[in-house]
């Protein structure tokens, strides 16, 4: 199999997971809040293990090129918030749910495409430091997506859109990672220079976004010595998984 095509799968499935998300609304009408917080929890120690385990496989690339690639990652993440407004996710999936402004509906899309990004081209650089490396970055997005999955079903459901469309719907809304995933991992073959500023993006976005949406968000629905108690398991077994993966 050529190397893009293996690539394209690892991305695909991130943004297929996403659709699981909708899989508990065949059972229940709602999904609690605070189980997603949990969820987001495991998801919030997947992301950081995964991004310490892209630190340590960039640094053996270049140590300056990986902390400038992270600044940009966060950067990056800052600008897109910025120039859509400073909305969260979550006011902006409230706002299209209270029937608000095809603009509030057009700009979740928008967060959503540009936080799909930058996890597309994580899967993608990924690559790069090979693919024991990839796995664990899929594994971490994957199901970081499924709580995401959630969330939109979650908004969509009782509106009465059925939930294989609301499934549809949650991976469309991780598109962007399968096709972002393709041209990052190809550049970074193709310009190797750029790969340590390449995995420290996807880092720096990475673990920015644990720290500013998955935590606030866990820690806003689910006790506090639990979401820290989860995530910290979760940092450690996905750090032990790197290790003898
Ligand atoms: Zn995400």
């Amino acid at each position: 199999m050529s190397d893009w095509l293996l690539v394209f799968l690892y991305a695909l499935v991130t943004a297929l997971a996403t659709g699981l998300g909708a899989v508990p609304f065949f059972f229940v009408r709602d999904v609690s809040d605070r189980f997603v917080a949990y969820a987001n929890a495991i998801a919030a120690g997947l992301m950081l293990g995964a991004s310490f385990g892209l630190v340590s496989e960039g640094t053996t690339h270049g140590r300056l090129e990986t902390l400038g690639g992270v600044l940009i990652g966060v950067a990056f993440i800052l600008g897109t918030q910025r120039y859509l407004g400073g909305h969260d996710e979550e006011e902006l999936v409230f706002g299209a749910a209270q029937g608000e402004s095809a603009r509030k509906v057009f700009l979740m899309m928008a967060v959503m495409t540009a936080h799909s990004f930058s996890e597309g081209v994580a899967v993608g650089v990924s690559f790069g430091g090979g693919v024991t490396l990839a796995t664990v970055i899929t594994v971490a997005i994957a199901v970081h997506n499924i709580p995401e999955g959630v969330a939109i079903t979650a908004v969509m459901r009782p509106r009465g859109i059925s939930v294989p469309k609301c499934a549809g719907w949650s991976v469309v809304s991780s598109l962007p990672q399968p096709l972002m995933a393709v041209p990052a991992f190809l550049f970074v073959e193709a310009f190797r220079p750029a790969l340590p500023w390449g995995i420290g993006f996807a880092a720096g976005a990475m673990i920015f976004m644990v720290l500013g949406e998955l935590l606030p968000e866990a820690l806003a629905e689910g006790r506090r010595s639990q979401v820290a108690t989860i995530s910290t398991v979760t940092i450690i077994a996905m750090m032990l998984f790197q290790r003898f993966l």
